[in-house]
C-alpha cells in the first residue's frame, strides 16, 4: 500500500486549494481499506488532519431532512466561536441569522440543490455577534455506490484581507479632512443616482454648498481650526440627509449633496433649507463662537443637465449666482446662469422675472383645505406658479427666493393676492362655499411697510370680506422686525383679516411669537407630518405643536398630508384641518370651482373599510410566514393583515384599529426589534410579538429588557402555542378597551 502523508491534506490555507486535496486524499484512504490495509491507522491520520486544517470545517448530512451538522473541525471553532456540541445536530443556517438574504448565497443554494460543488465569498455571524467575512467552497460527498451522503463545506476567514481592500477603496474615495465622499466618488454617485432616477421616472437633484466667508474664519483662526469646522460642517450635513443620499466634499469649502429621491425641485430647496439651518447652529472654534451659513445651488435631474458633470458644474453657476444676489440663500440652475454673459449682465433671470410679472406669465393655483371635522372644504391656499413660454410651469421655490432676493417679490405678493381675492370673490358670488382664501406674504411686503394699506385697497377694489383672507406669515420672516411686524398684523387682525403662521416648527417654533402676534391658525411644516406615522419623534413633535396651539387657542392645519393613514391620525389627535396631496395638489381655478360644485372633496377617506374589530397584524419580507400565520389563525374570527415591510405595517397601524403585532426580527428596511420600539412609542397599548431565529436572540434579550417586546417566540414556532398566545393578547386587549384603558394611539 502506498503510504499516505499529511502533506497530502496540508497545506490549506485556501479553500481553492484545500477541496480537491482533501478529495483525492478521501479517495486513496477509501482504497487503502478497500486494499484491506490497516486501515484505521489511516483514518486516524485523516481525522487528525482535518482537525488541524486552518480552515474551518464542516460536514453535514445530506441524508437528513434538515441537513444537521455531523462534524466541525478546531478551524470552525476558532472561526465562528462556536463550540463543537454547540454546532452539532444544527443546520448550518444558524451562522447566517439575518444575513440569508445575501446575494452572494446563490451558489451555495445551488450546490446543495444540485448536489455539485460550489464556491462562493459569504458573510457569517460569529457567537460573538460580529460578522466575518469568508471565502466558502461546499463538496457534495458520495459512498462508493454514488449515493450523496453528506456535503462538506469548508471556511477560509478572508475577513482581515476584505476590511483592508475596503479601507483602500475607502481612502481613495474619501475626503481625508472630514471622511465624506470625494470628487470622484461624487460624480459616480451622482451618476448612480441619474440612473435610479431614470429608473423610476423619478428625479434627483444635485445641492452645491459653499460656506460664507470661510477663508475669513480660516486665516484669522488657523487651519487646524479651519479643519476642524469643516468636520463639524460635514457632520450635520451628514447628519441631516437621508440614508440614499450622498453628502461629499469635492474640495475647499465647498460641498456638494446628492439628492437621489425627490418629488419635485421643490423639495431640493427645502432639503437646502434643512441643511442651511442644520449648519447654522453656533459653533465654538477655540475660546470664540462662530455661526457658519451657506449659499446653495440645486440643479434637478431631468432638466438641468444630461450629466453628472453638467449637474453638477450647473448647480455651481446657480451657487455663484445665489453668492451674488445675497449670502445665505439658494437659486435653483436656469439655462440664464450658463451664458457667457451672465456674470457680466449679473441678473438675467430677474429681468425675466420681470417681464413674466408684467406679461401675464404667473398664474395661481389652488390647494383646498379641509376641516378634520366636518370633512369639508374650509379654505384654499393661493400658491403661485410661472408659465414660462418655453420651459413649461416652474414651481415658486424656483423663482420666490431670487424674487426676494431682488425686492420683485412685493410686486408679486400684491399680484397674487388681488389674484387671489378676487377668484374668492368670484366663487362666492357665484353662490359657491369657497371658505377662507389664504395667501403667503414674504418679509419684504413687512418691511415696505405697505401691506396694511395695500390689503385694504385690495379688500376693497374686489369687494371680499376681511373675513375671507388669511395673510400667511412664517416666524423666521418675523424676526428681523418684529415691533413693525406685530403691529401690522395687529392692524390687519383689526379690521378682520386672519392670520395664519405657515411652515411652523422649521424656525424658531417660540411660544413667546405666537402670544405676541394675533395668530388665529398654525401650519404645521410638511416635514413633520411625511414621517407622522413612522417616526415617533417627529410624531411626538406634532403632538406637542397640536396641543400647545390648543391650549393658546390657536387651531391647527397640518401641511403636507399625503395618506389616509396621516389624516387618520391627525383627527385622532385633534388637528383642526389638513392641507395635502391626499385629498388634492394645488389646481388651476377652474378644477377647483368643478370640485365645489362636486363636493368632490368631501369625505374622500371615509367608510375606506369597516373596522369595527381590532385586527391582529403580521410584518414580515417573507409572504410565507405572513400565509403561516393566517392559516394558524384561520377559524378563530381574528381579522389578520399583513404588511412586508416596517414601514407598511406602521402606515397600516395608523390607518386600522390593530391589537397585536407580530414581527420578524430580521427585515430589510429596519429590524424587529426597532420595528416594535417604534410600534411602542406610537401605539403602547398594541401587544407586540417578535419571532426571531436563534441567533437574533441578543437583540431580542436588548428590545425585551426595553419593554419593546412583549413576548417572542423562536423559530420555527409551534402554530397552537404561536394563535394561543395571539388570541389570548387580543382578548386581553379587548377587555381593556372594554374597561377604557386603550388609548388608540400615544400621538
Ligand atoms: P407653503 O406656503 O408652505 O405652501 C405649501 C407648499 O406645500 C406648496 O408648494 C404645496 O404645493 C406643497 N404641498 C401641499 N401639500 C403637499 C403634499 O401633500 N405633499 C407635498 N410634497 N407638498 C405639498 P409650492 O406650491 O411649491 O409652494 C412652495 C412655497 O412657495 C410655498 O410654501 C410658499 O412659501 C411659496 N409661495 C407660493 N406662492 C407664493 C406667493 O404668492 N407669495 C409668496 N411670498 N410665497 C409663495
Ligand atoms: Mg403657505
Ligand atoms: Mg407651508
Amino acid at each position: 500500500m502506498k503510504a499516505l502523508r499529511p502533506a497530502d491534506v496540508g497545506p490549506a490555507h485556501a479553500a481553492d486549494d484545500f477541496l480537491p486535496r482533501a478529495m483525492r486524499f478521501a479517495r486513496r484512504a477509501r482504497s487503502a481499506a478497500k486494499a484491506g490495509s490497516p486501515d484505521d491507522a489511516a483514518l486516524r491520520l485523516y481525522q487528525c488532519a482535518l482537525e488541524h486544517i486552518p480552515s474551518g470545517v464542516m460536514i453535514t448530512d445530506a441524508r437528513a431532512a434538515d441537513h444537521p451538522i455531523a462534524y466541525v473541525n478546531r478551524g470552525f471553532e476558532s472561526l465562528t466561536g462556536y463550540a463543537r456540541e454547540e454546532a452539532l445536530g444544527r443546520n448550518g443556517r444558524f451562522l447566517l441569522g439575518g444575513l440569508l438574504g445575501q446575494s452572494g448565497l446563490d451558489p451555495i443554494r445551488r450546490a446543495l440543490r444540485e448536489a455539485t460543488g460550489g464556491r462562493a465569498v459569504i458573510r457569517v455571524i460569529c457567537k460573538d455577534g460580529g460578522v466575518r467575512w469568508t471565502r466558502l467552497a461546499v463538496a457534495p460527498v458520495r459512498d462508493e455506490a454514488g449515493i450523496l451522503t453528506h456535503f462538506v463545506s469548508i471556511f477560509e476567514d478572508i475577513d482581515e484581507r476584505v476590511r483592508m481592500q475596503g479601507e483602500l477603496a475607502r481612502r481613495a474615495n474619501h475626503d481625508s479632512v472630514t471622511g465624506l465622499a470625494n470628487g470622484r466618488l461624487l460624480l459616480d454617485r451622482i451618476a448612480q443616482a441619474m440612473a435610479g432616477a431614470n429608473r423610476a421616472s423619478r428625479k434627483m437633484a444635485v445641492l452645491s454648498m459653499d460656506l460664507d466667508r470661510y477663508k475669513r474664519i480660516n486665516d484669522r483662526y488657523g487651519h487646524a481650526r479651519g479643519d476642524a469646522l469643516l468636520q463639524v460642517a460635514a457632520k450635520r450635513l451628514a447628519g441631516a440627509v437621508r440614508g440614499v443620499d450622498t453628502v461629499a466634499r469635492p474640495g475647499g469649502d465647498e460641498f456638494v449633496v446628492v439628492l437621489a429621491e425627490i418629488g419635485d425641485s421643490g423639495d431640493a430647496q427645502e432639503m437646502a433649507r434643512r441643511l442651511q439651518a442644520a449648519l447654522g447652529e453656533p459653533t465654538g472654534v477655540g475660546e470664540s463662537c462662530v455661526t457658519l451659513t451657506a449659499t446653495a445651488g440645486v440643479a434637478v435631474y431631468p432638466g438641468d443637465g444630461d450629466s453628472a458633470e453638467a449637474l453638477l458644474t450647473h448647480a455651481g453657476f446657480a451657487m455663484d449666482q445665489a453668492k451674488r444676489a445675497g449670502r445665505g440663500g439658494c437659486l435653483r440652475y436656469h439655462e440664464a446662469m450658463s451664458r457667457p454673459d451672465a456674470l457680466a449682465k449679473g441678473l438675467d433671470l430677474e429681468q425675466e422675472l420681470r417681464r413674466a410679472i408684467a406679461g401675464g406669465e404667473l398664474v395661481l393655483h389652488y390647494q383646498p383645505q379641509v376641516s378634520l371635522r366636518s370633512h369639508r372644504v374650509i379654505g384654499f391656499e393661493a400658491l403661485v406658479r410661472w408659465m414660462h413660454p418655453t420651459k413649461g410651469l416652474i414651481p415658486p421655490g424656483d423663482f420666490i427666493p431670487l424674487a426676494e432676493e431682488s425686492g420683485l417679490i412685493v410686486q408679486l405678493g400684491e399680484w397674487a393676492m388681488e389674484r387671489a381675492c378676487r377668484q374668492a370673490a368670484a366663487w362666492a358670488g357665484a353662490g359657491l362655499e369657497p371658505g377662507v382664501m389664504a395667501v403667503n406674504v414674504s418679509a419684504a411686503q413687512i418691511r415696505s411697510g405697505t401691506l396694511v394699506a395695500t390689503v385694504r385697497r385690495i379688500l376693497e377694489r374686489t369687494a371680499l370680506p376681511p373675513g375671507s383672507l388669511e395673510i400667511e406669515v412664517t416666524e423666521s420672516m418675523l424676526i428681523e422686525n418684529i415691533e413693525i411686524a406685530a403691529a401690522a398684523l395687529d392692524e390687519l387682525r383689526a379690521i378682520g383679516v386672519k392670520i395664519a403662521m405657515d411652515d411652523f416648527g422649521t424656525g424658531y417654533s417660540s411660544l413667546g411669537y405666537l402670544r405676541r402676534l394675533p395668530v388665529g391658525r398654525l401650519k404645521i411644516d410638511r416635514s413633520f407630518i411625511r414621517n407622522l406615522t413612522t417616526d415617533p419623534g417627529e410624531a411626538s413633535i406634532a403632538l406637542a405643536v397640536i396641543a400647545m396651539a390648543h391650549s393658546l387657542n390657536i387651531e391647527v392645519l397640518a401641511e403636507g398630508a399625503e395618506s389616509e393613514g396621516q389624516v387618520r391620525t391627525l383627527r385622532a389627535h385633534g388637528c383642526d384641518a389638513v392641507q395635502g396631496y391626499f385629498y388634492s395638489r394645488p389646481l388651476p381655478a377652474e378644477e377647483c370651482e368643478r370640485g365645489l360644485r362636486g363636493d368632490r372633496w368631501q369625505n374622500a377617506e371615509d367608510d375606506a373599510r369597516s373596522d369595527s374589530e381590532p385586527a391582529v397584524l403580521v410584518v414580515d419580507d417573507e409572504p410565507g410566514v405572513c400565509n403561516a400565520l393566517r392559516r394558524a389563525l384561520h377559524g378563530s374570527g381574528c381579522r389578520v393583515l399583513s404588511a412586508s415591510g416596517a414601514r407598511e405595517g406602521l402606515e397600516l397601524l395608523a390607518l386600522h384599529e390593530i391589537a397585536v403585532v407580530v414581527s420578524d426580527q430580521c427585515m430589510p428596511e429596519m429590524s424587529g426589534t426597532e420595528f416594535l420600539g417604534r410600534v411602542k412609542d406610537l401605539h403602547p397599548d398594541v401587544v407586540r410579538i417578535m419571532l426571531s431565529g436563534y441567533t437574533e436572540l441578543d437583540a431580542v434579550t436588548g428590545a425585551i429588557n426595553r419593554g419593546a417586546v412583549s413576548k417572542f417566540f423562536t423559530k420555527p414556532w409551534d402554530d397552537d402555542d404561536l394563535s394561543r398566545t395571539i388570541l389570548g393578547a387580543l382578548r386581553d386587549w379587548q377587555q381593556r378597551q372594554q374597561r377604557g384603558q386603550v388609548l388608540t394611539s400615544r400621538l
